[in-house]
């Protein structure tokens, strides 16, 4: 597999440290609050790179944090009348939620920094031990003038960063471009025990800290939206390469923005929009499709017309299965061989994520390989053919996270008790009362067809 690596930007062979495993960090979301659409999409991206890898025979750790406690996090904890753990419970529970509707598997870990502010404070002390650090007043700043390699993933020479700095409220910092490890404590802030008095980590140290931790000194895959690249990664890079001495990530894996009706999202312009909100509009697996429909490194445009298209496309592709079970259950002895069709969608779809992720390139090869089912299909088939081509669709959606649960496609159950119902009152020449069930059922959202192996239920 080819991978663009953002710190050389090139496509680069991955190549794992360890063979047959695959290290992953992505940055995780601060929990206070639901997350948005653009939070949506690393996760959605790199949960699916996760899919990829483990599908290919790889075995994966994929750690992605909770940010628990920052300034975000006090300050809304303290609108709210309630402690910061308090806040980061409540939206640790939100996240699960809504990334389970979009199929967003748990990561392997989500360590929270709050946890592990004893392994923060060991790298710290490290970083000032050998003089990659230095404390003030309380607070602990990396030096970045120690470390040679500063602004090599964002491609910023140090001078220039340091001409566009903002004025910092610690003028006493020896570089304008030094940034907080550890922060002391204020008034009324959250705080623990350390070597420098009372206080909380600053944000970028507990990803070097966790990913170390879990991963390892250096990590086959970091992850995160391009607008972490400067200056939470780089600062993670300095931190941790400072600290040990080796590479911290091999491949640096950036998605795009996302901008809303080609407008970039912010809450000043009123065009935010939480997972949950959006939720209330859209399924899940519909969200999931319209994100992995562009390619991740490319900026995605979100409106309520392209996702109306993707609920659309979704349906397409439930519809497929809904077919293809539909034949299990009422075979035909028509010969369909579907074998070469299955076989040209896999290594269509191997091909396109194989270079660089291009679950877009995937994605058309899958709703190519629909097309061709239904037209080889049209006339029924033998349940062994229409089970294999079920099964070859099954195993290019899960790699993509597109499969639905069971549960939520099956057709309700009083949606067929009335389907029945309707047989029943056609057997009896009730029109009226056949027709009437009909109204029903498509007002509830699905589709009757009478097909002459029997009555096919289509959600609409
Ligand atoms: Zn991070």
């Amino acid at each position: 597999m080819k991978i663009f690596n953002s710190m050389t930007g090139k496509k680069e062979e991955l190549v794992p440290l360890h063979p047959g495993q695959i290290n992953i960090y992505a940055c995780g979301p601060t929990v206070y609050n639901y997350f948005h659409i653009g939070n949506a999409r690393p996760f959605i991206v790199f949960d699916t790179l996760r899919r990829y890898l483990e599908y290919r025979g790889y075995q994966v750790s994929f750690v992605q944090n909770f940010t628990d406690v920052d300034d975000k996090m006090i300050r809304v904890a303290a609108e709210e009348g309630i402690t910061v753990k308090e806040l980061g419970e409540r939206y640790i529970g939100e996240y699960f939620e809504d990334a389970k509707a979009l199929n967003i598997r748990p990561a392997t870990v989500h360590p929270k920094a709050t946890e592990h502010i004893g392994d923060i404070i060991a790298l710290v002390q490290k970083l000032v031990d050998t003089g990659h650090a230095y404390e003030l007043n309380g607070d602990v700043y990396f030096d970045t003038q120690s470390f040679p390699g500063y602004g090599k993933l964002s491609g910023q020479d140090l001078s220039e960063l340091e001409l566009g700095a903002r004025i910092d409220i610690n003028e006493e910092k020896k570089n304008p471009m030094d940034f907080a490890l550890w922060k002391a404590k204020k008034e009324g802030e959250i705080a623990w025990q350390s070597p420098w008095g009372e206080g909380r980590p600053g944000w970028h140290i507990e990803c070097s800290a966790m990913s170390m931790k879990y991963l390892g000194d250096t990590l086959d895959i970091h992850g995160g939206g391009q607008d972490l690249k400067f200056p939470h990664h780089e600062n993670e890079i300095a931190q941790s390469e400072a600290a040990t001495g080796k590479p911290f990530a091999n491949y640096w894996m950036h998605n795009g923005y996302i901008n809303i009706d080609n407008k970039k999202m912010s809450k000043s312009a009123g065009n935010f929009f939480t997972v949950r909100d959006i939720l209330k509009e859209f399924r899940g697996p519909a969200v999931r499709l319209f994100m992995l429909s562009a390619h991740y490194r490319n900026p995605i445009n979100f409106s309520r017309e392209l996702l109306t298209q993707s609920e659309t496309a979704y349906d397409r592709i439930l519809n497929c299965r809904e077919n293809l079970k539909f034949i299990m259950e009422h075979p035909k002895d028509i010969a369909v061989d579907v074998a070469p069709a299955a076989t040209a969608a896999n290594e269509k779809f191997n091909a396109a994520m194989d270079d660089d992720l291009n679950t877009a390139d995937a994605i058309g090869g899958i709703f190519e390989y629909i097309k061709e089912v239904n037209t080889l299909f049209e006339n029924g088939g033998q349940t062994e053919a229409a089970k294999a081509a079920l099964a070859a669709l099954d195993t290019l959606l899960d790699v993509l996270g597109l499969l639905p649960e069971e549960a939520d496609e099956a057709i309700p159950e009083d949606i067929r008790r009335m389907a029945d119902e309707r047989q029943a009152a056609r057997a009896s020449k009730d029109w009226a009362e056949a027709d009437r069930l009909r109204d029903e059922i498509r007002a509830r959202g699905y589709e009757l067809k009478d097909t002459p192996d029997g009555v096919k239920i289509n959600k609409i």
